[in-house]
């Protein structure tokens, strides 16, 4: 082994693994001119998994993915789920229609294979000059001087070993995390023990346009349409203890199918079956004074609700705009002190809502599963599958707590501006912007210095961009505010309101 004697170093961001998420964060980071370091201890792109392992991103995904310009490109290679229909025994018991989301640009879930998105996620990151060192393992790291300015030890494929001291950071480095275990924090917190058979295959009989989700005493199916006519196929079964791979999975699969949803689909060609037993936790802390951990690394949960890789997207987005803004020196290094709760947060209630999700599927008793099938039922014809789980398997409704205010809005995502017709902005800035409802009320009757409102939160000099009421934002916000006197919104560059002001007439 080859050892070099130095310790090299800079004031950039050094990104472990280069996997969805790492590749998101390098990206955001690069746009915004920040130098980016890319390890990868894989030999070449998509080298472990050439396979499709999420499959699903969902609408909040989507719109935060807009700040770093892959959207449409993922559209253009994914296929658009409307819908999901959730089934009892080949019955149905509701139906969540995100095409029915009147608040977001993105009215589905996309299904595309994560080795499509990684692809993507690559191209952009290359585009915009950055590229991602291969065969470039760490294998240690410490804590620097003064905290945690972290002292970092990499290995490359020839065996030669290096020291490097990055400014940043950040451990993208999947379930199995070197960061993670090198700052000894653990994946706690999620007892979920289940083995999904997880297919790729074609199916006779299924629709392409919606997703079905079947309860039975059995267990539970899912099945996903892909693009290219394949289905994504989804069942719990007993765990494996030894060998299963001259196992007809084929055969196993059409036996959960027939058994869980009923007769009429045919399992035809297989063109990837994997067991997983995911095993889930969470970190209790994502920040080490310099030090961050996003995605895999941080949280893994189960891929019962798809939402695993969204939590990473949305990790990756929450601390692009922080770090790009403190190394510019724009914003405080304090405002990465609220990366780490906000995120864990957030985890810990995707993790609540998959270990749900899998309670409600694994329900016992003819009884209880009466009574869980009757609650459904009535639950989608009140309307309350669409008003609450369709936001939350989106993620649109995710509140960060804010101490400034008690305003409802206060935490939440502003709905998508560019769906109203407006600049596009709010997520898709680097800088926060403020946004104005006077709803009917004439706007000059109001204090024009609307941006002076929230100067003691954002720094001197900091951009403010006004984002101008329409009818389509006006009704995309409806309810959020009383009528009364106007207000305005200081808005996040992730598209989170963080504060909230009401204007005052005109002397
Ligand atoms: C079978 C399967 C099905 C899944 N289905 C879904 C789904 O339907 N929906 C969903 O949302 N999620 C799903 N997931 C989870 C999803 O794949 C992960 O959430 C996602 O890959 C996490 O991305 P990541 O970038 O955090 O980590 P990873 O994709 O694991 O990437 C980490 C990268 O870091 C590299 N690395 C690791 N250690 C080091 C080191 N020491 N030095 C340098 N590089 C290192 C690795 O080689 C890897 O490239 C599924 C996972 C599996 C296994």
């Amino acid at each position: 082994m080859n050892t070099s004697a130095g310790v090299g170093g800079d004031h950039s961001v050094l990104i472990v693994g280069s996997g969805p998420v790492g590749l998101t964060i390098a990206c955001d980071l690069r746009r915004q001119g920040v130098s980016v370091r890319v390890v990868e201890r894989n030999a070449e792109a998509g080298y472990t998994d050439p396979h499709s392992r999420a499959i699903l991103i969902i609408p909040r995904s989507l719109e935060v993915l807009g700040r770093i310009g892959v959207v449409s490109e993922l559209i253009k290679l994914g296929n658009r789920v409307p819908i999901i229909e959730y089934y009892s025994d080949g019955k149905r018991l509701g139906t969540a229609r995100f095409n029915r989301m009147s608040d977001s640009a993105f009215p589905f879930v996309l299904s595309i294979p994560q080795r499509l998105t990684e692809a993507v996620l690559r191209r952009r990151f290359e585009e915009l000059g950055g590229t991602v060192e291969y065969n470039t393992e760490v294998v240690e790291v410490e804590p620097g001087p003064g905290g945690f300015s972290p002292l970092v030890t990499l290995r490359s494929g020839d065996g030669a070993v290096t020291r490097f001291a990055p400014g940043w950071l950040v451990g993208a480095d999947g379930a199995g995390s070197k960061v993670r275990s090198a700052i000894g924090e653990k994946l706690l917190g999620d007892a979920t023990d289940v083995t999904y058979l997880i297919a790729d295959a074609r199916i006779d009989g299924m629709d392409a346009q919606r997703a079905r989700y079947c309860y039975s005493k059995d267990g539970v199916l899912t099945i996903i349409p892909m693009p290219e006519g394949y289905f994504r196929v989804a069942a719990n079964i007993p765990h494996l203890n030894g060998a299963s791979d001259d196992a007809d999975w084929q055969n196993v699969l059409q036996g959960c199918v027939d058994r869980r949803m009923g007769p009429g689909l045919v399992v035809g060609d297989l063109r990837y079956v994997r067991a997983v037993r995911p095993s889930c936790g969470r970190v209790g802390r994502m920040q080490f004074g310099r030090c961050f951990l996003a995605g895999d690394a941080a949280h893994v949960v189960s891929p019962a609700g798809g939402q695993g890789l969204n939590l990473g997207f949305q990790d990756a987005i929450n601390l692009g705009w922080r770090l790009a803004g403190v190394i510019s020196g724009v914003l405080p290094e304090s405002k990465l002190e609220e990366y780490g709760p906000e995120r864990t947060q957030a985890a810990r209630r995707t993790s609540m809502v998959a270990a749900t999700i899998i309670r409600f599927a694994q329900t016992r008793g003819t009884v209880r599963r009466m009574a869980r099938d009757v609650g459904f039922l009535v639950a989608d014809k009140v309307g309350l599958v669409q008003r609450f789980l369709v936001p939350s398997l989106s993620q649109t409704d995710v509140r960060y707590p804010m101490p400034h205010s008690s305003h409802r809005l206060v935490g939440r995502r502003l709905p998508d501006p560019s769906m109203a017709g407006g600049t596009g902005g709010c997520t898709a800035t680097d800088s926060y912007s403020v946004a104005v409802w006077n709803f009917d009320r004439a706007a000059e009757k109001y204090s024009g210095d609307v941006s002076g409102r929230f100067r003691d939160a954002i720094p001197e000099g900091a951009p403010v961009v006004e984002i101008p009421s329409t009818r389509g934002t006006r009704r995309a916000v409806n309810g959020w505010f009383h009528q009364g006197a106007p207000v305005a919104a200081l808005v996040r560059p992730d598209g989170h309101v963080e504060r909230v002001a009401r204007l005052s007439r005109r002397g």
